[in-house]
Formats: C-alpha cells, structure tokens, sequence
C-alpha cells in the first residue's frame, strides 16, 4: 500500500464534503450547484484516490452507495421503537371524532395545533445514524421485526449517508421511501418492452425495489425518500425539538428532503381547507399521495397521548375518496400482448372509481391468480389510483357463491389455440407461436409506432382488420400491399388507402437503428437499438455477431446480448430479414458508414483507454481530452475491454488489475507518441 500523506488526506476529505454537498443540492434541493462534467471530474478524482489508497475508503463515503454484489438474502432486525400503522379516517366526520377522542383523553389540554402533512403512497423506512453515520437502514415489517436493507438503503440519493455537522450522537429517522410517477411509468415501459409482468403501482414498485436483492439494481430504479419522524434517544426533555414541526426543520437541516407542503392547522376548519385543496392538487404532484396526515404537533402531548395496540393516538390518515370498491367478477378473460405475454383480465360489474367508470381489473399474472384464488363470481376490491391501472387488490371468499369455478389459466393460447409456456422461475405465461395473430398484431403496431417506423394511420384497429383478413403475415407483407388491397377493409376508400400505401413506402427510409428497434427483439428499446446500430452498421454484421461481441458494445449487458444473438438465430427471422431487404429497408446506417469513414482515420479510433496516477505533465483531464480527440475513449475502471492502461506515478489498484488482465501499459511519453 501506498504511504499517505496528509494532503492526500486532506484532498480526500475535501472532495468528499464537495461531492456530497453537490449531490445535496442536486437530489435535495433540486437546485443544482455545478455542472455535471465538474461533478464528475470530483466524484473520479475521490474515487482514484479511494482506489489508490484503499485504507482511507470509509463505507460514508459518496462513492459507496451501490455495493459491489447482491446481497444472499436480508437478516431481520428488530426496531427499537415500533413503527406504528396509522388509524384511517375518510371524511371529516370521522376526523372530528378522533379529535373528540383523544380530547377526552387529555381533558386539561385546551391549547393544541395539529400538523398536516402529505402521505405518500410508498413504503416506509427506519433509518438509524450513529455519530452522523448510516449504519442501518430496514423496512417496517410487521412493526417490531423489519428486514435490514442497509445496502439499498444506500443508493437512495435523497438519503445522506452523513449528516450535516453537530448532529445527536443516535438519531433514528422515519420516512417514506417511493418512486416519482414518471420513474414508475418508464420502469412499467421498460418492463413491457422487455416482455416482463407490470408493476401495479407505485407503492409496490417501491416495495419491490426496496427488497431486491441486488443494489445494483435498486440504484437504476431511481428511488426518493421523504422523512417525517425524527427520534433522538436520550431526549426526553425534547430540547433539541420540542414540536413535529420543529422536528420536520430539524431533519431538513440533517440534510433530509423534508416534503414542502407541510402546514400547522391550529383548528378542524384549516384541517379541512387544507384536506380539500390537495385532493385536489395532489394530481399535479410528481408522486402519489392516498391522503394527508394529520398530527398533533406537540411532542409533549403526544408523549401523553401514547399508542393503542397499533396506532398512535395523536395521529390519524384522513384518506381521500375510495378509490378502493367492491364489485362483482364476472368472467375473466386472457389477453395475449405483443411478447406473447398472457395477462388475465377480470371483467366486473361497473364500478365508479376515482372518477371513472371501471368495468375491467387487471390480474396480472398466474402467480397473483394463484394468490387470490379467484373463482369467477368472487366479490372482489378492486383498486385505481391516478393513472395507474385498475387492480383486484382482493377476494372476499365469504361472499363467494356456492359452486363457483376456480379461474385457471388456459393451457393453449387463446389466440392461436397453441400450447403456452410458462418457463421455470417466471410468474408470466407465454405462445411462443411466431405466427399467433396476437404476436403478429404487436410486431405490426410496434412496427409502425412513432420511435420505429413511424407509419402514419397504420393504427391499432386497421392492424386487428389486416390480421384478421390474413392481408399481412408478417411486417415484410405491408411492403407489398397495395391501394386495392385495402380497400377490402372497413371504412376505406379509395384516397386513404393511397395515402396509407404512400406513409408505408416512405417508411422505407427511416433509419437502421429505428429498424432495429421496430423488429421489437426482447430488451431491444429504443436506446439500446441506437447503441447496436453504433457498433454494428449493417444487419449483416449484427447478425454474425457472437453474444460476446454484442456485449463487448458499451451498454449492453449479457442478457440483452443473448436475447439478440438468439433472435437472430431464428430461420423465420432470417427470412424476415431476407424479405426486408428485397423491399428497401434500411438495414445499413448511411451516416455511421460515412461517420466511420471518417472516424477510422484517427489514430486512436476504438481504442480504450484507462488513465491511473499521476503523469509527469497532463492533467488527467487534459489526457483524457486528447485521447477523445484522436477517436479513443476513457473509462474509469480497468476491465478486458481495456487497450491501453496509461501509467503515471503512484498508480494502485487499476495498475495490479491491469497487470492481472495483460493489459497493455503506457507512459505518457508513449501517450504522445501515439497522437
Ligand atoms: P397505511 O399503510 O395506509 O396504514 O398508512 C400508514 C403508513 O403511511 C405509514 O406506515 C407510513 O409508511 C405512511 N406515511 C406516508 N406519509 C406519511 C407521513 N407524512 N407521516 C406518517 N406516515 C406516513
Ligand atoms: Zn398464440
């Protein structure tokens, strides 16, 4: 190991407070404080110090939110105060009850003021610091026992891993921890893409997250936290924060994200004013709420007032209007999406429900069947919030009549009448059938959708007509359809089916990349067929790549590498290509071609580079930049990727693995050189 001195040390602990202060203004505030590029710049100059010298890596450092591997499973941790449910209340009549109640309880108190605050639709955290540190982080559980998730906890940005200075030696904070609703919408899409079951809503997007087992992936989801409890042990006399309210300034000084739309309502009617205006303005936030919640804000009379068996006393949920109804299952029916994917749907007596008539309630997939146990007839919760997709939350077989019939999924598909699968390990059941008119009618919209081949009035509904009179098999058929052709179909004249004709043809020079992306192979979106096209400028290439050359492309992980490798392996597929290419597609990219030209001619074009130590001359920055310049790219970590790894003085961990690797080493001498 390399000696350190005390710049070294003293570099380390100013990067660290820069980067977290950064990150702070960035995930806390919203108000960012520098350029990304300056961030970043900080974030490596921190982490090549920790890696150069490893004994000065603390586990609060900012570099140390994701793990390094997933977890084997989580151990259960019991919480030192129980994290208590909350009673409901779901309308003001009810709210005034509980205020007569638990002013009953307390009968000299005539001065008191109630704290109104959000509740957010997640799942909540116990954090617990010692000496300003994160040590533990665990969900609820059932109240007393809740499972460690120190390590997810982590990547959470909105969380500090340290807390602003003169903070109490044991702080113990509570809060929500959820997902924005429009990282629930892209993770949804992303997992509709990928052929995978939906999350239902962001509640258990949140909670699903929180317990996967690697933090690799829980860092993806992109997960925010609000806290709304603060416990220092040892305070009784409650100094420090003697009201929730000053609590919730307290913990935004800690360096919490506290929510904003907090406010002291001093009587029923300010309760009431404030409950009415976010049932309403609560649809312009970026994340769901299910109500508000209500608490008295002295500490004191909280401490008074105590806990029932599971609800505090001094607070209460004052829910927003049933968004949950009973209602009647009526039949179930099974929809086969573009993956081939079968989604049980329950078809329910009409129900109105946050402002809309539900008729129809998603099941998801064969495991939730299995859990609810749903015979057709079942009374049945069904849930819809905001603009999340109405769910059977529950069955209530005690309603059930006699002789139901259990719902089972179909063993073929109800498309195609082929046998479906339902692989090992997956909660989804699928046709595998390439010619099931469900799958074909997917692969056309997909097709002909706005980021693929953006074929203008090729809608959903001319696509189920197409399908249905066997005009099209497959999408290489649209390239050979004409005007009369069409004509066959509903409500098409003469003029449309021209100018439909022409909206096909002139797809013909959309771009590879929104080709590729409009073949719709598994985990293959939009951003990730631009990342393909990059590296592979022509189907010929792609299609003779080996898994490992796919995943040799920057971003592209071993799964999305095997699900392209295999598409391409599929005789149908080769003739789809085959067919493709005898209309005029683009397969090729024009510009990459012309581009690469171009770019081939740089000394340094596809090389990669890694920079450690100190150079003699450049900054790290000003070598980066001319290797950019001369066509090669820097990364920060040494992988077998790597071409060259560039060797200044004091170089650590990334000169051994390198070493390890074969890697080839550079001086910046040889550097120069070589531009
Ligand atoms: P419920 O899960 O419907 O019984 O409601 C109780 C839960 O509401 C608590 O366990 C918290 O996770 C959550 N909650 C959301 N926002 C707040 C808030 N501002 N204060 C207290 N609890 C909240
Ligand atoms: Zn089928």
């Amino acid at each position: 190991m390399e000696p350190i001195t005390p710049q070294i040390e003293q570099r380390v602990q100013e990067l660290r407070q820069l980067v977290e202060k950064a990150s702070y203004a960035y995930y806390v505030l919203d108000n960012p404080m520098m350029e990304d590029a300056v961030y970043d710049r900080l974030y490596r100059e921190l982490q090549a110090l920790e890696s150069a010298y490893p004994q000065l890596l603390t586990p609060e450092s900012p570099t140390q939110r994701v793990g390094e591997r997933p977890a084997a499973n989580f151990t259960s941790v019991r919480h030192k105060v129980p994290l208590y449910s909350l009673e409901n209340a779901f309308n003001l009549e009810e709210f005034a009850a509980w205020q007569e109640r638990w002013r009953r309880q307390a009968p000299g108190i005539n001065e008191f003021e109630y704290v109104c605050e959000l509740k957010i639709d997640g799942s909540s955290l116990a954090l617990t610091y010692e000496n300003g540190i994160l040590v533990r982080g665990a969900t609820r559980g059932d109240g007393t026992m809740g499972e460690d998730i120190t390590q997810n906890v982590r990547t959470i940005r909105s969380i500090p891993l340290r807390l602003a200075a003169d903070a109490p030696t044991m702080v113990e904070v509570r809060g929500e921890a959820f997902l924005p609703l429009d990282v629930f919408a892209q993770s949804n899409r992303e997992r509709e893409q990928a052929g995978e079951a939906l999350f239902a809503n962001p509640r258990n997007a949140a909670a699903g997250t929180l317990r996967q087992l690697d933090s690799r992936k829980v860092a993806k989801r992109k997960l925010d936290f609000f806290a709304y409890t603060l416990h220092i042990p040892g305070q009784e006399d409650l100094a420090v924060a003697p009201t929730q309210w000053e609590s919730l300034e307290l913990l935004q000084k800690l360096g919490f994200r506290v929510n904003p739309h907090r406010q002291l309502c001093p009587s029923v009617a300010e309760v009431q004013a404030y409950y009415d205006r976010w049932n309403t303005e609560r649809l312009s936030l970026a994340y769901m709420t299910d109500g508000v919640v209500v608490k008295i804000n002295s500490l004191k009379l909280q401490a008074e007032l105590g806990f029932t068996q599971k609800f505090p006393r001094w607070a209460v949920a004052l829910k927003y209007p049933a968004e949950e109804a009973p209602t009647k299952v009526v039949g179930v029916t099974v929809q086969v999406g573009r993956t081939g994917a079968l989604t049980p749907v329950a078809e329910l007596q009409p129900v109105q429900l946050a402002g809309t008539t539900v008729s129809r309630a998603s099941l998801h997939n064969s495991d939730r069947l299995t859990q609810l146990d749903l015979h057709i007839g079942d009374t049945v919760i069904v849930r819809k919030a905001g603009e999340i997709i109405p769910e059977v939350v529950r069955v209530l077989p005690e309603l059930r009549p006699a002789h139901a019939q259990r719902f089972q999924m179909p063993s073929v598909c109800p498309e195609c009448q082929q046998p479906v699968i339902r692989p090992t390990g997956e909660a989804v059941t699928r046709c595998i059938n390439s010619s099931c008119p469900a799958i074909l009618r997917g692969a056309l919209i997909h097709w002909a959708s706005r980021e693929a081949l953006d074929i203008n009035g090729l809608g959903d509904k001319l696509v189920l007509q197409m399908v249905d009179k066997k005009l099209v098999q497959s999408v290489a058929d649209l390239y050979e359809l004409t005007a009369n052709s069409l004509l066959s179909l509903e409500r098409m004249g003469k003029k449309l089916a021209e100018k439909l004709i022409g909206a096909i043809a002139e797809s013909k020079t959309q771009p590879w990349e929104r080709v590729l992306y409009g073949l719709g192979i598994r985990h293959v979106g939009s951003v990730n067929a631009q990342l393909l096209t990059q590296k592979f400028p022509n189907v010929e290439a792609i299609a003779a790549a080996s898994p490992a050359q796919i995943e040799a492309v920057y971003g592209i992980g071993p799964e999305i590498a095997q699900a392209v490798h295999q598409w391409f392996q599929l005789p149908a597929n080769q003739s789809l290509i085959e067919r493709l290419q005898a209309t005029g597609i683009q397969l090729a990219s024009q510009e990459t071609a012309a581009n690469q030209a171009g770019e081939k001619n740089l000394p340094l074009a596809g090389k990669i580079f890694v920079v450690t130590g100190t150079l003699p001359t450049l900054k790290r920055d000003e070598a980066k930049a001319l290797i950019q310049k001369a066509g090669g790219k820097v990364t920060d970590s040494v992988s077998a990727k790597t071409n060259y790894l560039v060797v200044g003085e004091d170089a650590g961990s990334k000169l051994k693995k390198a070493q390890q690797l074969g890697i080839a080493q550079l001086t910046e001498a040889q550097l120069l050189e070589m531009l």
